[in-house]
């Protein structure tokens, strides 16, 4: 870890505080006094780890963990219960509710700091396997499986949702004539394209080679013909030099299809891909559409 992790301290009482503080001294700490104002810190600081107090008055340390727990963007800071109260059920619920771990009062420094230093470890193991399973390694955009995790969840929440899939024109030519390295940094000069000319909430993915799809969330379907060949527009205008003399051109062509009411992801990447093959038949650098109203 390059920067110091940050660990919110729950806890109502002072003095706790005090000895928290001064035993985490190598960690960036915040406090908060009481649950209402945990469950804020969460969403200003990004937090790494939370020592939670159980008992507190107004809400208990039980009910911020379950909060907690049942949001997306918090869900995974592991919290490790401070408490004073060691009978079954109380360790018992901590666990149940999300818990990844317990230190009892009075406190043992090194047993809490030991504590402390394995969950930001496992934790931190944790975020950097999900990130490599879920990336393309060489563009850092969703692979494969995770468009189709996203894709599945979108489908079923969104009416209007629109289907991209993208294909890079003639680019064997590029590899046999360039070399497969610079074929890479052409699949990376395109990604960036698209990457810099899609929405914050637009999904894309590597879906192998030189192919890639997006999905859209929109109302309006001219915004999306637009931004679609606004973007196979700005692809075109982009080049790679090779050997310091050579301007390589490239471009790439682009199936879009609408959701419809009975659509499965399947289908709908499916009449995506049918609207690819149209573009590359009708000679490449195009887009062309499936079920669009005209
Ligand atoms: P079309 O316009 O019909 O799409 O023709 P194309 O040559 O782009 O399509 P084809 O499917 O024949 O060739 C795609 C090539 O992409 C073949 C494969 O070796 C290459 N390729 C796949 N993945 C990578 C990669 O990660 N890096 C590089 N440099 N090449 C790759
Ligand atoms: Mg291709
Ligand atoms: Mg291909």
């Amino acid at each position: 870890m390059d920067t110091k992790p940050t660990i919110l301290v729950v806890d109502d009482t002072k003095e706790n505080i005090n000895i928290l503080l001064s035993l985490l001294k190598d960690y960036d700490v915040v406090v908060a006094l009481n649950g209402e104002k945990a469950l804020k810190m969460v969403e200003k600081y990004d937090v790494d780890l939370i020592l939670l107090d159980i008992v507190m008055p107004q809400m208990s340390g039980y009910e911020v963990c379950e909060e907690l727990k049942g949001k997306i963007q918090t869900k995974k800071i592991p919290i490790l219960f401070i408490t004073a109260n060691t009978d079954d059920a109380s360790i018992e619920k901590a666990f149940k509710l999300g818990g990844v771990d317990y230190v009892t009062k009075p406190f043992r420094p090194i047993e809490l700091l030991a504590r402390v230093k394995t969950h930001l470890e496992l934790s931190n193991t944790l975020k950097k396997l999900e990130y490599a399973a879920t990336r393309d390694g060489m563009t850092g955009i969703y692979n494969r499986a995770k468009f189709f995790e996203l894709g599945q969840t979108l489908l079923r929440s969104q009416k209007n949702l629109f289907a991209v899939m993208i294909d890079i024109d003639n680019f064997k030519n590029i590899n046999d004539s360039y070399g497969h390295p610079f074929g890479d940094k052409v699949i990376k000069k395109v990604v960036n394209t698209i990457r810099n000319n899609i929405h914050e909430d637009t999904i894309l993915a590597r879906l192998g080679g030189e192919e890639f799809a997006l999905l859209i969330q929109s109302d309006v379907q001219e915004s999306v013909m637009k931004e679609i060949d606004t973007m196979r527009h700005l692809v075109s205008q982009e080049e790679e030099i090779f050997a310091n003399d050579v301007i390589v051109k490239f471009t790439i062509s682009n199936g879009v299809a609408t959701k419809n009411e009975n659509d499965t992801l399947d289908s709908l990447m499916k009449r995506a891909d049918e609207a690819l093959y149209d573009a590359k038949k009708s000679g490449r650098n195009k887009v062309c559409y499936k079920n669009f109203r005209v």
